[in-house]
Parts: C-alpha cells; structure tokens; sequence
C-alpha cells in the first residue's frame, strides 16, 4: 500500500505521436444516423458523453408551447473524421490482471467523493467500438492502491454504439504524482491502450512529468456533493 515517489513514472514510455488529418465531410445521410443514434441514447447523458473527443456536432432544438420546455438533442456525426488517438502512458507498478467485471467500484466500504465517468470507446474513424474492454484502477481517497485485493480496480466491455460507465470515487493524491485514474482499452483483437485520466484544476497537474492535457476529465460537480465526468477514448481497431 505504499508508494515510492514517481512509482507510476518509473518506467515512462514514449507517448505515441498524434496525428491530425483533414477532415472528411459526408452528406446528410450521415447526419440523419447520427440522430438515429442519438435518438437510441440516453438523453441524460447524451451532451456530456459525446462531446469531448470526437467530431460530433450537437445542436439544441427548444420546443416550446407546453408547461415545459422539451430540448430534443440531435447528435451529427462526422463518421470519416480521422481522429487523435488517445495518448498513451505508462501503466505504473499497481495494475492487476483479472480484476472483477463491473461498472461500480463503490461499494459500503469506499469512501470518497462519488464520481461517474462515462464516455465512448471510439475507432480512429470515429465509429463507436462495441464489446471494448476498458480497465479501470485507481488509488483510494487516501491515495493508496489495494495492492493484495481488488477494490476499485473493475473491468467493463462498451456496449453496442461503444460507452461505458464507470462509478468510482475521486481518487486521493500520492507523492509524486498529480490526481490520476489508470485505464487500459482495448477494441476486439486489437492492440491494447494504456493510459492514464486526470482532473482539471489541478496544482499538480503542472509539476507531474507525465501530465498530459489531452488526457483531462470533462468534470462536471453535480452540486449534491458529487461528480460526474466524460471522457471518449480514440483506439486502434486493427
Ligand atoms: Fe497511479
């Protein structure tokens, strides 16, 4: 349970080289599926998970003339869009195999700050990637890892337009590092993804030699005391 400074650094890899292309327009048919899509999604959800890393176009519809307000949210998306693939980072010394399938690591004996991560696993191309395994662990609220058991450590496949949901706590700083949740996504017969989520805000965020800006949670504080935030991972598929 303890940790030696910079442990997650210790063995840093070379971050894989992004790359922006043009991007690929496709006519209106697309932006008809994309509302499909959107139509088929959670509206709770639909703003915050879309949004980040991915070329999608939202638009707001107000509909007025009732009691209240209807907001109908139309997602278009540009399939074709090459996008960045998400930053790669070390993995560290805590990651375990074999850790528990689930979409919570909260249970009575976690305490913290609740926090809800959702997003997309996403192809370079931009389509969703169905059945991606994503693999979370973090340190507690005290900023220690369980190292002999498997508490908030829980893995999750994405389910058929390619999002996840994870409901943890907000992890505690360690020496050495900067606020941090360890993630490893993988697409179906692909290469696998490790990397690293941060949090916006932060003062360590500016001295941790592997903070990476393009790896910041979109944190939204839901104002009862706890979080919500998004994130979209971009994966090789091949
Ligand atoms: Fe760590």
């Amino acid at each position: 349970m303890t940790h030696t400074q910079n442990s997650d650094t210790g063995n840093r890899e070379v971050k894989r080289s992004t790359r922006r292309r043009g991007i690929v327009r496709l006519g209106l048919g697309l932006v008809a599926a994309g509302g499909i899509l959107a139509a088929s999604l959670a509206p709770g959800v639909l703003a915050q998970t879309l949004l980040p890393q991915t070329s999608i176009v939202t638009t707001t519809t107000s509909t007025t003339g009732s009691s209240a307000t209807a907001a109908t949210t139309a997602q278009q998306m540009t399939l074709g869009t090459t996008e960045t693939l998400t930053v790669a980072q070390t993995e560290g010394p805590y990651f375990k195999t074999n850790s528990p399938e689930r979409t919570s690591l909260v249970d009575d004996t976690v305490q913290g700050t609740l926090l809800t991560i959702t997003g997309q696993v996403l192809a370079a191309d931009g389509t969703p990637v169905a059945n991606a395994l994503v693999d979370f662990w973090q340190a507690n609220a005290s900023g220690a890892y369980d190292n002999s058991g498997y508490n908030l450590r829980g893995h999750q496949y994405t389910d058929a337009n390619g999002y996840y949901t994870l409901t943890t706590v907000v992890p505690g700083l360690y020496p050495g590092r900067t606020r941090h949740i360890h993630v490893k996504v993988q697409a179906p017969n692909a290469p696998t993804l490790t990397t690293q989520l941060y949090f916006p805000g932060e003062a360590r965020n500016n001295t941790d030699g592997i903070f990476d800006p393009s790896l910041v949670l979109n944190v939204t504080d839901n104002g009862d005391g706890t979080q919500a935030a998004t994130f979209n991972f971009v994966v090789q598929t091949a």
